[in-house]
């Protein structure tokens, strides 16, 4: 709930008992229909249950009485309007001036498990959940200190991964997340790998220096023929001639006074995807493009029809990675998820993380 600064959490009981530690003394048992209120109050958290106060603490605890429990919480001061649902143990302590810091300690697979749904929703191939599976489980473990000054390992917003309930609806991602146990992708240097991703990419990827000025060794630019057919795959939008001229001309000083190139200051061809608008001399950056007119990627076409620049484009995203309709593509035509991994990055490898840690440290020591 790293969106609030919650003062006040309602805690109900979901599937089964948790037991509450104020400062590592056990405190009471939430049993079905009770409801327990965590309120901050001075520099400690005041524990209620049912109305009936318990106590004050500078930590509290909450432990599942069996393994894979779920607890419901939701913020009574400020609303956060819905519940949540997220499984296994929970820290709280104090944090600012009137706030609590609400940490989920939860186990990896439960974690993708919502994420994953947080992220992606459900009706999707099997393999793909796998790849989206490996992708998340890669980028997690390859963040755990991104919240270290705050006391966590990641956040629930969008910022670390989105992760607002734990999954729900389709248990096809519990299966995913199982078969894939422990893998995760690593890049030639044998490094935990960025699992780049992004809607559709129109029928070819994108080389990430196109996006981001410096090249990423496994995402080289391939042709996708997997996605092309679906909806997000083209696209069109006119823009104003005088906006088009304002941005070319006073951004990145367009030469519009010379014939031949005020020619093609609105005409555009791009068969296969490029960098730059018309040559990379005239230093406009497709990038820059996308990004001033709101256009759903750099790859497109374009020409004058009166007052406006027409534009037919192909794709929705950065283009660097993997292409989600892409990646349902193979996944239906019943390549795994490795073929689609391999498919979409280059010299990638799978391992499991702890094979991974362990040959890590041996290599570390032969060097020693
Ligand atoms: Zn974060
Ligand atoms: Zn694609």
């Amino acid at each position: 709930m790293r969106d609030y600064s919650i003062s006040t959490l309602e805690v109900t009981y979901t599937d089964g008992n948790y037991i509450f530690y104020g400062d590592s003394t056990e405190i009471t048992t939430l049993w079905k229909s009770q409801i327990v209120h965590l309120i901050r109050s001075g520099d400690k958290i005041k524990i209620q249950k049912d109305g009936k106060v318990l106590g004050s603490y500078s930590s509290i605890f909450i432990k599942e009485k069996e393994a894979n429990l779920t607890l419901k919480i939701q913020g009574v001061a400020p609303s956060t309007k819905k519940s949540r649902r997220y499984m296994n143990n929970f820290m709280i302590t104090p944090e600012g001036s009137n706030a609590m810091k609400i940490i989920n300690l939860v186990e990896m697979e439960n974690y993708l498990g919502g994420v994953i749904e947080s992220e992606g929703g459900g009706g999707k191939p099997m393999e793909y959940y796998k790849v989206q599976a490996i992708l998340s489980r890669t980028y997690a473990l390859g963040h755990l200190k991104k919240h270290a000054k705050e006391g966590f390992e990641l956040c629930d917003r969008v910022h670390c991964q989105a992760y607002h309930d734990k999954l729900i609806y389709t248990p096809d991602i519990d299966i995913a997340v199982k078969a894939t146990k422990g893998i995760v992708m690593l890049n030639q240097e044998l490094k935990l790998a960025q699992g780049f991703f992004f809607a559709n990419c129109g029928g070819q990827t994108s080389e990430a220096d196109f996006v981001w000025n410096t090249p990423v060794a496994h995402c080289k630019s391939v042709i996708d023929t997997f996605c092309t057919r679906s909806r997000q795959a083209t696209w069109t939008k006119k823009i104003e001639v005088s906006k088009w001229n304002k941005f070319l001309v006073e951004e990145f000083g367009y030469p519009a006074a010379d014939t031949l190139l005020h020619q093609l200051q609105y005409s555009f061809n791009q068969p296969q995807r490029d960098a730059f608008y018309q040559f990379p001399q005239l230093g406009v950056p497709l990038r820059d493009l996308r990004y001033e007119f709101k256009l759903k990627s750099t790859w497109f076409d374009c020409f004058r029809e009166g007052n406006y620049i027409v534009i037919n484009g192909k794709g929705f995203g950065h283009g660097v990675g993997v292409c989600q309709e892409g990646a349902m593509g193979m996944a239906k035509y019943n390549f795994n998820y490795s073929q689609i991994l391999n498919f979409y990055f280059t010299g990638i490898h799978l391992m499991d993380y702890y094979d991974w840690l362990y040959i890590k440290q041996n290599a570390k020591n032969s060097i020693e």
